[in-house]
């Protein structure tokens, strides 16, 4: 569904994504890891040109990204931002409809359909029941589920995540995660997220690009990337890993410094 061929993209001098390549399949959930800083936010605003890469070619669907109106980009891919804060104090039900701009003409208000598009993501994402109240008076976790019920009524065939659950308690991380796996799995939404979380990228993602300095360090299933060594060698500090036991995908352990335990021996 998007193919990537040899992307680098640089702000200023430095290069900060290099000749990066890899596809995303319809339908599936990939996530995009790395350290701080190693390019895992820039990625996702090249794939939906919220930057546009100086090398290289990104298609969508086989078209050149490029030649697409950001109207038909925002058609197919829907983003949610790390940041989910708005400048103005919209009501919610508002900033929903906002989604719906790219389908809509120009000064073209919203109709009927809309609102019933609209109100169906916001009953998916249980936001329903806060439509009336100001963006800004929300919870992190709410907040998070408007943005999403944004993306929604854009009716894309993508979603792209940058750090979904970063401030959410252990329930609304679970409760989000568990919303985008039913968009992902019932809906078919192809799904890319960013995670510092590297055991929610394990539980819950297809497949995994691990990212280092820009490039691609490792890409496959999280069994294939999630391993002691490739986590060592790309963050740098020791880690153990081993298996949930309930589910069976790789599970990570932070060691503390210094402690010298049998793991290291084995
Ligand atoms: P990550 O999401 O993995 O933390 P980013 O994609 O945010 O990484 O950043 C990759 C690199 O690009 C970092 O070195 C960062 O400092 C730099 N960078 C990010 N945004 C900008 C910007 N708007 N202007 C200049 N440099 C930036």
């Amino acid at each position: 569904m998007i193919d990537l061929h040899s992307v680098s993209f640089r702000y200023r001098q430095d290069w900060v994504l290099r000749e990066i390549s890899f596809q995303i399949r319809k339908g599936e959930f990939i996530g995009v890891i790395g350290p701080n800083g190693s390019g895992k936010s820039t990625l996702l605003k090249t794939l939906c040109r919220l930057l546009t890469p100086q090398k290289g070619e990104i298609l969508l669907d086989l078209v050149p990204l490029k030649e697409m109106s950001q109207g038909e980009i925002a058609r197919k891919i829907a983003v949610v931002p790390q940041e989910a804060y708005s400048l103005f104090p919209f009501r919610v039900i508002e900033m929903v409809l906002m989604g719906r701009s790219p389908h809509l003409g120009r000064l073209m208000f919203e109709g009927a359909r809309d609102l019933e598009i609209a109100k169906k993501a916001m009953e998916w994402t249980e936001t329903l029941p806060i439509g009336e109240r100001l963006i800004d008076e929300l919870s992190g976790g709410e907040r998070k589920r408007v943005f999403i019920a944004r993306a929604l009524v854009q009716e894309p065939e993508v979603i792209l995540l940058d750090e979904p659950t970063a401030n959410l308690d252990i329930h609304h991380q679970v409760d989000f995660l568990e919303l985008i796996l039913n968009l992902n799995r019932e809906k078919g939404l192809t799904i890319a997220m960013a995670s510092h979380d590297l055991n929610i990228a394990s539980e819950y993602c297809d497949r995994l690009i691990l990212l280092q300095g820009g490039t691609i360090f490792k890409i496959g299933s999280p069994r294939e990337v999630i391993t002691r060594a490739n986590i060592e060698k790309v963050y740098g500090c020791r880690v153990w890993v081993d298996e949930n036991p309930i589910s069976g995908m790789p599970r990570i352990t932070l060691l503390k410094k210094g402690v010298r335990s049998v793991l290291t021996e084995v």
